[in-house]
């Protein structure tokens, strides 16, 4: 008991002991957090005696939760480690559990980006779409946003619907949006497919249909604990709700300064009013920062304070002081790439080893510079994204020779059937679909009946049908590395590559391999083949293993509820971060805090850099506003500063800040009011266009209506 509290304060053992009801703590980044929720757990299950199996502890990212995992297996020895995942790999187990309420089968394929741009491949070429038409990115977008809000009872369709039916419905649809996705939720139906969005809708469904699995689900959790709360959008909270609806133990963490996922649903006034909802919360505040050193913290702090629309509070430093923060002006993106390799060096021959080093960035693009310099001084990285490498060629047709022997579906046979290759080429992958079609069969169930007819003679048909037939029948008493290993060997994947001469793709199945094996030794659960599948398509590149030493590139939103010892946050520049696409003073409240999540990511040392230059249109390139923000006497400033340039800076944020203000007066103003403008006068309000950020009014002494911009100064006018 005393090692389960020791090295906590007084309010994390608070929060590690009020194991009963409902509990929130609200407290800054790195205040320990996360370590409060990871000892409350093993608490429960040393201390109280709560079996792992009745505890669910939701996480942001899939490597939180195997970090989660791991902590839980030290202190309380288990092997079980109950239900550790996000919310996405919870709704995968609940529907592997009890899917068939709603008759889809157990072995259903969860959807990544890439499944759903081959079954759009299908569909535009079935239906001779083009992508100029609409891009596959965009076509997604559209799916999900028909899912969200146009349509949010699709699935009823993707539930009770035969797959004539929607078959019918795809065929029959003229309109591009319609073919798309109708044929998307026929290809869907097909291979009992669900995209992300589909997980979460689904097991909301069951739970609200079928009362018996509900109450089993929810007599199960006993204890549920939620972290990063603050960014939880309206489907988690709502199964949230639902499953502590019986034992009514509830806890959440969160910090409304980190609130980064806005744009994407997440709303914080779920954390800020949950003791509303959930009478008798417990509320419980941290305010001493564990991580990083009081130069970072001063920084950070001076930063956030920036921020309107926000709770005071400020991150007390535990630990000594440390180095000073960096800032660096450059005067180009490479210059600055230049100076971030030679901090690097500096750190590197001084003792740090680079897998210390972590660069952050605003967005994908700009790695690009960064990656350039790196390479020329030959300091090795790793780029963390979500495709990278779980999207990677080699992956995919590893993970879909898998899928074969789980499932024989479709999309994973058009995949691997010709590689290597077994002379089944485009106009064979015809007769099967055709066959396939008229018989009402899998294309792999068409192949194996067409093994020693005509068409398929001097194939490898009937290698690849035995094949694929041998490990369906026997992979048990097998772990899910040992069969992936067998299947790559036995295929003939791993000579065509050694053949190809292609090392790299080599390393990456040797890579994936330790995943697969990392995975199977932290899972807790019996991890068959059918439940790693079921996870792996949530997996991200950042899941990956990071043991070599190499530095880590990643996007800020990555790096979210993560911790470095040296943080380098480059291309700080106004358009970049600040991104160039933020209109709304809530939306700049959001990309600070995003600033500030980064800072606070670093423990011993935060480098800040931006450089000079011009912008695609021509413009100079300035400084971000976030780096004005922060007092200067906390800075170590090096490279050249242009006084002018840097005045033309402010010039340019004073404006840009006085039309944000602006805009957030916009929502003051409804349609069908009285307004005035300072020199067209009085009129009447008709729309507001965010988009185009204007306002349309007619006014009392023009005939057309005007198109006015937010940035114009507008006042109400009393009715008469
Ligand atoms: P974030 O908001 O970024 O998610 P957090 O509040 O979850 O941060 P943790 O990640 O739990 O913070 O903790 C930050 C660091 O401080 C970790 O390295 C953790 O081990 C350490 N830490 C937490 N609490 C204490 C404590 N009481 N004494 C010493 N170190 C602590
Ligand atoms: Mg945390």
């Amino acid at each position: 008991m005393d090692d389960l509290l020791s090295g906590l304060n007084a309010a994390q053992r608070e929060a590690v002991t009020a194991t009963e009801g409902y509990v929130r703590v609200i407290a800054g980044a790195g205040s320990g957090k996360t370590r409060a929720l990871a000892r409350r757990f093993a608490y429960l299950v040393n201390e109280v005696g709560t079996l792992p199996g009745n505890i669910l502890c939701v996480t942001f990212t899939n490597k939180s939760a195997a970090e989660m995992r791991q902590r839980i297996h030290a202190l309380t020895g288990d092997e079980d480690t109950g239900y550790i995942c996000t919310f996405h790999s919870f709704c995968v187990t609940v529907l592997q559990e009890d899917s068939h309420a709603v008759q889809y089968p157990r072995r259903f394929l969860v959807l990544d980006n890439s499944d759903i741009d081959a079954m759009l491949r299908i569909i535009y070429e079935e239906r001779g779409l083009t992508l100029r038409a609409m891009t596959f990115s965009a076509a997604r977008d559209m799916i999900e946003l028909r899912k969200l809000k146009k349509e949010p009872q699709y699935y009823l369709d993707l539930i009770t619907l035969s797959l004539e039916t929607l078959q019918q419905k795809y065929l029959q649809a003229e309109a591009p949006d319609d073919i798309i996705f109708y044929g998307y939720l026929y290809q869907q139906k097909k291979c009992f497919g669900l995209d992300y969005n589909d997980l979460l809708k689904f097991t909301l469904y069951i739970f609200e249909q079928d009362a018996d699995i509900r109450l089993k689900w929810q007599q199960r959790l006993e204890y549920i604990m939620v972290d990063e709360f603050q960014d939880i959008d309206e489907p988690q909270y709502t199964l949230m709700q639902v499953l502590c609806g019986y034992h009514h133990n509830l806890f959440v963490v969160g910090d409304p300064d980190q609130t980064i996922y806005t744009w994407r649903g997440a709303n914080i006034r779920y954390l800020l009013d949950f003791d509303q909802v959930f009478p008798g919360t417990r509320t419980i505040l941290m305010m001493e920062n564990y991580r990083s050193t009081p130069q970072i913290l001063s920084v950070a702090n001076s930063l956030i304070a920036r921020n309107t629309d926000r709770m005071e509070k400020s991150l007390l430093p535990t630990l000594p002081d440390g180095a000073p923060v960096r800032l660096h002006h450059a005067r180009s993106a490479a210059d600055e790439a230049a100076w971030m390799a030679a901090q690097m060096q500096a750190l590197h021959d001084g003792g740090t080893p680079y897998r210390d080093m972590t660069v952050l960035y605003r967005a994908h693009y700009l790695t690009r510079t960064v990656e350039e310099v790196l390479q020329r001084e030959k300091i090795p990285y790793t780029i963390y994204s979500g495709v990278q490498f779980f999207g990677r060629a080699e992956i995919k047709d590893a993970l879909s020779y898998l899928r074969m022997i789980a499932c024989q579906d479709d999309l994973s046979f058009l995949r691997i059937v010709n590689q290597p290759k077994r002379n089944i080429g485009e106009r064979r992958r015809r007769l099967l679909q055709e066959q396939a079609a008229q018989e009402g069969c899998s294309l792999f169930t068409a192949l194996r009946r067409s093994v020693g007819t005509e068409a398929f003679r001097g194939t490898g048909a009937a290698r690849f049908v035995s094949l694929i037939d041998a490990f369906s029948s026997d992979c048990s008493g097998r772990s899910v590395s040992e069969v992936l290993s067998a299947i790559l060997h036995e295929s003939g994947y791993e000579a065509m590559l050694r053949t190809e001469g292609s090392q790299e793709r080599l390393d990456n199945l040797a890579e994936l391999k330790q995943s697969v094996y990392e995975y199977e030794t932290t899972c807790g659960e019996e991890c068959t083949l059918e439940h790693y599948l079921a996870h792996v398509a949530l997996f991200t590149n950042a899941d990956a293993g990071d043991s070599s030493d190499r530095v880590k590139l990643m996007t800020v939103h990555t790096a979210k509820g993560l911790e470095f010892p040296h943080v380098f946050l480059c291309a700080m520049n106004e358009g970049l971060f600040p991104s160039k696409k933020i209109r709304t003073l809530p939306a700049m409240e959001e990309e600070r805090r995003l600033a500030f999540v980064a800072m606070t990511r670093a423990e011993q040392g935060l480098y800040l850099s931006e450089a000079a230059g011009r912008n695609f249109d021509g413009t100079d390139r300035y400084p971000s506003r976030f780096l004005l923000d922060i007092d200067p006497g906390l800075l170590e400033q090096s490279g050249e500063r242009d006084d002018m340039l840097l005045d033309n800076a402010r010039g340019y944020i004073a404006i840009s800040e006085r039309t944000l203000r602006g805009s957030a007066d916009t929502a003051a103003f409804r349609p069908g009011q009285r307004v005035r403008h300072s020199i067209l006068g009085t009129g009447t309000m008709l729309e507001l266009d965010e988009a185009k950020q204007a306002w349309l009014i007619r006014f009392d002494g023009l005939p057309t209506p005007r198109r006015i911009s937010f940035r114009a100064r507008l006042t109400p006018c009393p009715e008469q």
